[in-house]
């Protein structure tokens, strides 16, 4: 790539160690978790020691036409922090700080900080970071920003986005801006904070962070129900949702029930349509909450239903669900999307799911975070099996059509990465496709930062 011998002029501009380009260690920085095999090679990995060498690698990337490809931890499940051959791919990893202020309710994190220590600085001070991707222990809060990432928690809670108050960004040139900071209440012109929440390092680089903390919850409480059929479990959240704030309301469908039950061996139903897993963290409320989710999921036809004050029995209730990646990973190819219909229509998803699966041979298990409406269909398939590949690719982008079918959205928590900017330039308007392609243009006119990512 052109200007690419020029590394030791960067070299000289890092501190010694920061600048990698030890083929055995780029190796480790060529894919993220999607696994693609055509990831290719960096020329260079910088691990920034904070945000003057941010700064520098920009400028001389700008200076030299090469692309600069951000990252966090590589948790990305869509390529989003796959290498580019011969490019800089800049990793935030070293910087890790985290300053809480009790006092304000805040806290300013550097990007690199992995989310689970986020959350337990906001708890040692009694506060509460809730965000709850499944990847909390393993994915930084830089990478949760730039994908705007959510969990099972956003029920109640919102997702990382509601939480960011403020940012320090690199721009492409190379400049820092601040955007925000520890104010709840601050609208000076446009909400510039927000446009790069999700932009999945398209637009710049994220060096700092100012998230907003909340009271720490009270413990849950865990109702789980049975249903025969999909239809009923919907109708069921849709009614708790909207009489309720659970603080996580889930549903696994038939295929991953006994998906569960194959590897966790605990008495589920495995002729259940679905499970659903409810909780209300809502302190002395939380007894007739889940009391009356009890009456909600009787009304609907439940088969059988179970609730439990003792949080150590809420986390068995709750392990189904957590089994389902545990179980597949280890039979095989994982892979998860998360796509969203409307509730009406979640039924007709999981019957389609299961036709799709049948028709390609293929395994597709699926769990809602039913308050959000958000499904994660995950696709399974034997390593090193080819046609098995093949027929689950055909599988996903079939998914894809029947979501865009019945009204619903590709994607809502990972991000769209590389593997999904086709999805994405079919499922949405020209004239969205153009806002974001004249927006990059502006921000980043030389197409520098993640040039395969998210804008087709
Ligand atoms: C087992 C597993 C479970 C998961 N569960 C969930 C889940 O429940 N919910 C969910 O939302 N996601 C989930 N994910 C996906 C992934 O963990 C999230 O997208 C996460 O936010 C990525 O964080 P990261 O630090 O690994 O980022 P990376 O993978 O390193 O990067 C992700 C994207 O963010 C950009 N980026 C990273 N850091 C910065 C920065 N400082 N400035 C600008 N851009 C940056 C990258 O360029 C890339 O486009 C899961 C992944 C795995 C492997």
């Amino acid at each position: 790539m052109h200007g690419i011998e020029n590394l030791n002029v960067l070299a000289h501009r890092l501190s010694p160690g920061s600048l990698l380009t030890d083929p055995d260690l780029l190796e480790s920085y060529r894919q993220d978790w999607s696994f693609d095999p055509d990831s290719g090679t960096p020329a260079a990995v910088v691990r920034a020691a904070d945000r003057a060498e941010v700064e520098e690698v920009l400028r001389f990337a700008n200076e030299y036409g090469i692309p600069v490809v951000p990252r966090g931890s590589g948790t990305s499940v869509v390529g989003g922090s796959t290498a580019i051959d011969g490019a800089i791919t800049l990793s935030l990893e070293r910087m890790t700080a985290i300053n809480v202020d009790p006092a304000s309710r805040t806290a300013v994190v550097e990007p690199g900080a992995l989310t689970v220590d986020v959350k337990l600085a906001a708890a040692a001070a009694g506060l509460f970071y809730p965000p709850d991707p499944s990847s909390y222990e393993i994915c930084s809060i830089g990478g949760n920003v730039a994908t705007n990432a959510g969990g099972p928690c956003c029920a109640k809670y919102g997702v990382t986005s509601d939480y960011v108050l403020g940012m320090t960004v690199v721009l492409a040139d190379g400049s820092a801006v601040e955007l925000g900071g520890a104010r709840v209440k601050d609208s000076p012109g446009l909400a510039l904070a927000k446009l790069f929440v999700g932009s999945e390092g398209t637009l710049g680089v994220i060096t700092s962070i100012t998230l907003r903390l909340v009271p720490h919850p009270s413990p849950a409480h865990t109702l789980v129900a049975y249903f025969p059929h999909m239809r009923e479990a919907a109708a069921a959240s849709h009614d708790i949702a909207v009489a309720l704030r659970p603080s996580q309301l889930e549903i696994m469908d038939n295929a991953a029930v006994n998906v569960a039950e194959d590897f966790l061996r605990m008495d589920l139903d495995r002729t259940a349509g679905a499970l659903l897993i409810a909780c209300s963290d809502a302190g002395a409320a939380a007894e007739s909450e889940v009391a009356r989710m009890e009456k909600i999921c009787e009304k609907l036809n439940s088969t059988a239903v179970f609730k439990t004050d003792d949080r150590f029995e809420g986390e068995l209730f709750d392990r189904p669900r957590h089994a389902i990646y545990e179980a597949l990973e280890k039979a095989g190819v994982v892979i998860s999307d998360d796509v969203a219909v409307p509730n009406r229509h979640l039924s007709a998803l999981t019957e389609g799911l299961a036709a799709i699966a049948e028709r390609n041979r293929t395994t597709i298990v699926s769990c809602t975070h039913a308050a959000d409406e958000l499904t994660h269909p995950v696709l399974s398939y034997p390593h090193g099996n080819e046609s098995a590949a093949v027929a689950a690719a055909v599988a996903r982008r079939e998914v894809h059509e029947l979501v865009a079918a019945l009204g619903g959205t590709i994607s809502t928590e990972y991000g769209i990465g590389r593997q999904k900017r086709a999805a994405l330039a079919a499922s949405v308007a020209p004239e969205l496709l153009s806002l974001h392609r004249r927006i990059k243009q502006a921000i980043d006119p030389s197409n520098i930062l993640n040039p395969d990512v998210l804008i087709p």
